[in-house]
């Protein structure tokens, strides 16, 4: 199974989180190391996780879903400037 950038994107929390069927994990593993835009956004939901985790745990604070996907569109378009 071949996994778009964007349903890796979905797939990050879970990721990050350990959360994903070995399947999944492995497609996802997959993808990220061969995708650098997924590998950047990979990192900075990491950094958000980080910056946001209140008491280790990941309860994500309202608008958190809104404001990564606006994150992670510039990502990808970014990417693609950089890659042309
Ligand atoms: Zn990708």
């Amino acid at each position: 199974m071949v996994l778009e950038c964007k349903h890796v994107w979905e797939h990050i929390s879970g990721y990050l989180d350990g959360g994903l069927d070995p399947e999944l994990l492995r497609d996802v593993q997959h993808h990220l190391d061969h995708c650098e835009i997924c590998s950047a956004v990979l990192d900075s939901t990491r950094n958000i996780l980080i910056l946001t985790a209140d008491d280790r745990t990941f309860t994500l604070p309202v608008g958190f879903s809104e404001r990564l996907h606006a994150r992670l569109e510039r990502a990808f378009a970014e990417g693609l400037e950089v890659d042309a």
